[in-house]
């Protein structure tokens, strides 16, 4: 069982992935210490959520102020440890959580507060209906390495905003982001035992998933100033002491793993996994701007988004012409260091990474593909870099169009008609988000709605993740629930149906006093709300008056 895993003493390093340099080494956390920080998130949760929404408001409101201060210092962190470049930690990282601080500030007390629930029924119009939204409690966040900081930031405000507190396991590659982002949060005020950060690898994460406590394991000395050990342990006991949700970010393999480990206790989670997104260029697209989107789609963060163009589908009446923009748009792309202004394309998160994209890329081209650009490592810079590569002729015989690539590939394939394009599209196990490029956005409209996606977007890649608005999530193996947004906040909190009868000194008529009377008093009542024509309606009601008199138990 994964709850007596022995974890102690091993290591997770932190390497700049341009340089290779080890920019710091972690012991992964142990059982007993992830279970005194989930021990110790649970005791500080209460005056977290007993300080009201509007403090927590304004607890992100200093948040959003440090993080605009330290905007550059974050960004080359993440560069750092990352290796994109800094103008896109800038905007794919640091902007999209100062934009969902904003969204927060100015939603989260709306969205949060009681919402009346009126009755249609004339049966319980004498109620009064509240919908109620209450936090989990304690939220685990387990996240990835592509995007370290923006990931966990959204889902983290998000949790924290609704009351709860978190624990965040951040990637084991990318740990000192998320540290930067405690350092953050716990300046802006927010309590240190309300967000905790748990380093480790994976089965630092499956620790977290089944995290209970047990009281002969529990490290005292790693309580620290805890009021846990005045109070909480002893009343809250072993069904208190574990995380109430899991928000997961990662590949679909440990997604799975993590479904089958909730299922076992009922944990509720979210899934936001990997993608194969496709991008349609319909016959009246505009060229170049599809092919500069296509590029920036699939080379930006060096290919390593979940919402990457990875399948570039486009008719056939302008597949040359579109190949040979894209073609000319990638030989001039950078490739470097991230730390370099000029820096396009920055490299691969470790060697892993790139051995995946050599295996599609030369099983592609084993089986027929056309190599138009890159195709290979560019071992002068590091090992971590590789070419941003073209690849024409690909057809769905190909790994590189069935499973996850994360890497700088653009993959083309011609079509003949909208149909096919929606079929192609279709046509792959994921289903996160996709894009259709016509200068007729009606169009693009009608196709959208028939791609199997949680996100489409018409005339642009991408950028989704970073309208604050908009729910992020996918459907099929891309994952379960949303994060971002309205729907991402909802993720965060228990609905609780609140129901206040408006004259409790009345029996119910529903109530025992059963009879056959009573069973034809019913009928009409039935009638009287549901029958066709209005006669149908009054007869039902005089026949059904009797009931309020009725005797009951
Ligand atoms: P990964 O699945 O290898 O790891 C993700 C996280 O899970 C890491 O923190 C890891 O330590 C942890 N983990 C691994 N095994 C675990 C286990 N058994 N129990 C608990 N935790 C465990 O993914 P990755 O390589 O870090 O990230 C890349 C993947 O993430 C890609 O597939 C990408 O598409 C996906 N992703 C999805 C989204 C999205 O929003 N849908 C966003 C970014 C990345």
């Amino acid at each position: 069982m994964v709850r007596n895993l022995q974890i102690a003493a091993r290591k997770v390093s932190s390497v700049n992935p341009a340089t290779g340099e080890v920019l710091r080494e972690f012991e992964c956390a142990s059982e007993s210490e992830v279970q005194a920080v989930v021990a110790r998130a649970r005791a500080a949760q209460p005056v977290w959520a007993g300080l009201g929404v509007r403090k927590r408001i304004a607890v992100l409101r200093e948040f959003q102020r440090r993080l605009l201060e330290k905007k550059i210092e974050i960004a080359e962190a993440i560069t750092r440890e990352a290796g994109k470049p800094v103008a896109e930690a800038l905007t794919t990282e640091v902007l999209v959580v100062l934009d969902a601080a904003r969204f927060l500030i100015e939603n989260a007390f709306r969205l949060l507060r009681d919402e009346p629930l009126p009755h249609g029924s004339l049966a319980t119009r004498l109620k009064r209906g509240r919908l109620v939204r209450e936090p989990y409690g304690l939220i685990g966040i387990i996240s990835p390495w592509n995007y370290p900081f923006s990931i966990p930031a959204t889902e983290t405000l998000a949790a924290l905003v609704a009351g709860n507190v978190v624990v965040l396991k951040p990637s084991e590659f990318t740990s000192l982001v998320a540290l930067e982002l405690q350092s953050l949060l716990h300046a802006a005020g927010v309590p240190r035992d309300v967000f905790q950060v748990v380093v480790g690898d994976g089965a630092t994460g499956a620790v977290l998933v089944h995290s209970k406590i047990d009281e002969s394991k529990i490290d005292e000395s790693k309580l620290g100033e805890s009021k846990l050990g005045e109070s909480k342990l002893g009343e809250s006991k072993l069904d208190e002491s574990k995380i109430d949700k899991l928000v997961f970010t990662g590949s679909v393999a440990t997604g799975k793993r993590i479904a089958m480990a909730a299922a076992e206790r009922l944990l509720p989670v979210v899934l936001e996994l990997g993608g194969k997104d496709p991008m349609l260029v319909l016959d009246d697209a505009d060229v170049d701007i599809a092919s500069s989107a296509a590029v920036w789609g699939a080379f930006m963060n060096a290919g390593q988004t979940c919402l990457s163009v990875e399948r570039c589908y486009v008719h056939r009446s302008l597949y040359e012409k579109f190949l040979g923009a894209c073609v000319e748009k990638t030989n001039k792309l950078r490739v470097g260091n991230g730390f370099d202004p000029g820096t396009d394309v920055g490299p691969m998160i470790h060697a892993r990474q790139l051995q995946t994209v050599e295996t599609h890329v030369e099983d592609a081209v084993a089986r027929g593909a056309r190599l138009l650009a890159g195709g290979s490592k560019i071992l002068e810079l590091g090992k971590n870099f590789y070419k941003p590569t073209v690849l024409a002729n690909v057809t769905h015989a190909m790994r590189i169009m069935r499973e996850e690539t994360f890497g700088p590939v653009l993959t083309v394939m011609a079509f003949d008609s909208d149909e096919e394009a929606i079929r192609l599209a279709n046509d792959s196990e994921f289903g996160l988000a996709a894009s259709v490029f016509t200068r007729d956005n009606a169009r693009g409209e009608r196709l959208a709605r028939q791609i199997q996606a949680g996100t489409v977007m018409v005339n642009d890649v991408v950028s989704c993740f970073g309208i604050s608005e908009a729910p992020h999530g996918g459907v099929k193996s891309s994952g379960v629930g949303r994060t971002h947004g309205r729907f991402g906040l909802e993720e965060m909190v228990r609905l609780k149906y609140l129901d206040i009868d408006l004259m409790p000194g009345m029996k119910k008529v529903w109530w025992y006093g059963y009879g056959a009377a009573f069973a034809r008093q019913m009928q009409s009542f039935q009638d009287f709300q549901f029958g066709r024509g209005l006669g149908a309606r009054v007869r039902g009601a005089l026949r059904a008056a009797a009931i309020m008199g009725q005797k009951k138990l």
